[in-house]
């Protein structure tokens, strides 16, 4: 009856109290997420952007700055397959770098040995392949070799025929010498015309730039890493190469037999790798040589 009595009379004041209660917390909440709201949105005025910058507009892509021009470097290693040549290989292997072989035919079946690591050269695709005579000058007699242009021709292409080596360019024994079309150059006059009836026959004729020199006694490098860099930022530098920003280094597998003289060629490679003007490159990509065989 009581509970009758009182829903017929005006709410009290203390009954009202839970639900002011409950507008005053919504108001505050509203008004809590409104500010919040401004906060989070600043006017773009303040954030130092007006209205018309704030619109999507199509953005010109920088213009692509052009390739940089790397110097190429052409790591050769003549003589082998000899001794060396297993540490040499196993170095371009982990470095994976492209290196280019001057071989000489009767080392590739010398010894079982050699006749292994032939067939490692062979299956190697960083190694590219390239004529260094069959009887390397005779065994040395150098002189008595170049004499005879016709024999030096018919010694070439004895290992040519023999390895059957899919290009045409040699490096002759013992001798600086260039035929590379217009880039004629041989260190030794009597030598001339030798290395002409070479050309003629229709091989391109591949020297050096630089020699990493080795003792013939110990068979050991004469220079660290450290030299042959200088030697070849030189080199570069003056331009003291047969072609501009290309640089034909002369190395012999027989001088990395040891671990020393391996550490040093290891070096000599990442060094070149790391430095950002210089790129490995293989003799068949050098400036001139063409790029399937003369015809004979
Ligand atoms: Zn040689």
């Amino acid at each position: 009856m009581d509970q009758h009595t009182n829903s017929d009379q005006p709410p009290s004041e203390a009954s009202l109290l839970p639900h002011a209660r409950f507008t005053l917390v919504l108001l505050l909440t509203v008004g809590f997420f409104a500010c919040n709201d401004r906060q989070e949105f600043k006017p773009l005025k303040s954030a130092g952007i007006t209205p018309a910058d704030s619109m999507v507009k199509p953005v010109a892509a920088a213009p692509a700055k052009p390739a940089k021009k790397k110097k190429k470097i052409y790591l050769t290693f003549d003589d082998g397959p000899n001794l060396g040549t297993p540490n040499v290989l196993h170095i371009v292997r982990e470095e994976q770098i492209p290196v280019t072989f001057f071989v000489i035919g009767e080392h590739t079946a010398a010894s079982r040995l050699q006749q292994a690591t032939w067939d490692s050269l062979r299956n190697l695709p960083l190694a590219e392949l390239c004529n260094h005579s069959y009887s390397h000058a005779w065994r040395n007699r150098y002189n008595k070799f170049y004499a005879s242009p016709d024999s030096v021709v018919k010694d070439f292409d004895q290992t040519r025929e023999m390895l059957q080596l899919d290009n045409h360019i040699a490096r002759t024994p013992g001798r600086n010498a260039w035929r590379i079309d217009s880039l004629k150059f041989t260190d030794n006059a009597k030598s001339r015309t030798a290395v002409d009836s070479l050309q003629q026959a229709g091989y391109t004729v591949v020297g050096w730039d630089l020699e990493w020199h080795f003792n013939p006694k110990t068979l050991n490098v004469t220079a660290d890493a450290d030299q042959l860099v200088r030697q070849i930022d030189t080199l570069f530098a003056r331009n003291r190469t047969k072609r501009p920003d290309n640089l034909v280094i002369l190395a012999h597998d027989q001088a990395y037999r040891g671990t020393p003289d391996t550490i040093e060629l290891r070096k000599l490679i990442r060094k070149i790798k790391q430095n950002d003007n210089y790129e490995f490159a293989v003799v068949s990509s050098y400036p001139g040589v063409p790029q399937k065989p003369a015809p004979r």
